[in-house]
């Protein structure tokens, strides 16, 4: 069976890395986490690690997990500040702790334990942006008390300065025939502090499993949370579903959500054959995803499926 890597739009600065890794052998949790540096370090991806979008009080509190399909050990971080590098300490944590995730303070306190690259993910642009917001949407009383002030409302009324960009997710199908997932974000802009979406929840953001498959989300990660959409994904496949089904049945699932935050999602789902699917929910506009398949030059972009709930 042949290699196979897919990625999202996001994935572009670490496409080709983990590709040239891939084709020269490499196993897959090194070529993803190789792949999701270089997206983390580029602040021209708004979306993921250094550049990305702060949450409602101008903090950027990066989210990253990975799983490998072989074992199920994951590796998580979630609202973790001031380190360039999460899926680093995602698989850390993984491989060095009892643990599968680390939040906030715990996890910047293992990141300084293991020597990872600190810095500031608030690049100038997105403290400029985020200071518009908040100049114009937060009311003048709650400004003069900042942070003091309750921020529910505020959340209620977040806004997504970059429609259609999100978080980075990489699914592998390696030379060893294993399966192995990774994902790397700043999380929903905007958001209220600590607020966790579906990356670093393993079977939510991301799910591997070596026998049947991976599947990763990007988007509204409250809808991938309440569905457990990538472990329901692979969970189908596993119970004989095609892959084709096994992602009709997850975006079912989505139907059935009630009330909360229903907006877009992303579902992107590999199988042990080598084939793949990539469906936008709700898209607004077209979206791409990148593709390499062994023997391929170079990874393509290729457009996603669009489905509306
Ligand atoms: N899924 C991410 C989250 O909910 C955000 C995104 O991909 O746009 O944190």
């Amino acid at each position: 069976m042949a290699r196979i890597l897919v990625t999202n739009s996001e994935g572009r600065p670490g496409v080709g890395r983990t590709a040239q890794m891939l084709a020269q052998g490499a196993g897959g949790l090194d070529a993803i986490e190789a792949g999701i540096r270089e997206v983390e370090a580029d602040t021209t991806i708004r979306t993921v690690g250094r550049g990305g979008w702060p949450n409602l009080l101008g903090e950027v509190e990066l989210d990253a997990a990975m799983i490998d399909g072989n074992t199920f050990r994951g590796g998580a971080v979630g609202a973790l500040k001031g380190y360039l590098h999460p899926i680093s300490i995602a698989r850390a944590v993984m491989e060095q702790l009892p643990h599968e995730m680390l939040v906030g303070e715990g996890a910047a306190r293992f990141a300084h334990e293991i020597g990872a690259e600190t810095t500031n993910n608030l690049i100038p642009d997105s403290e400029r942006v985020w200071r518009e917001w908040f100049e114009d949407k937060v009311p003048a009383a709650a400004r003069e008390n900042w942070p003091d002030v309750p921020l529910a409302g505020l959340c209620q009324q977040a806004i997504d300065p970059e429609k259609g960009m999100d978080t980075t997710v990489f699914l592998s199908l390696d030379g060893r025939q294993e399966i192995m997932a990774g994902v790397s974000t700043s999380g929903w802009a905007w958001k209220y502090p600590g607020r966790l979406g579906d990356s670093p929840i393993i079977g939510a953001g991301c799910y591997a499993d070596t026998r049947f498959g991976a599947a990763a989300c990007t988007g509204t990660g409250e809808m991938a949370i309440r569905a457990g959409t990538s472990r329901a994904i692979v969970l189908y496949m596993k119970m004989g579903l095609s892959l084709q089904a096994a992602v009709d049945e997850a975006i079912d699932d989505l139907r059935q959500l009630k009330g909360g935050l229903i907006q877009r999602i992303t579902l992107h789902a590999i199988d042990r054959n080598g084939d793949h699917r990539v469906v936008a929910v709700n898209a607004e506009e077209q979206l791409t995803y990148w593709l390499w398949r062994e023997g391929d030059d170079a990874p393509q972009a290729e457009p996603t499926e669009i489905v509306t709930l």
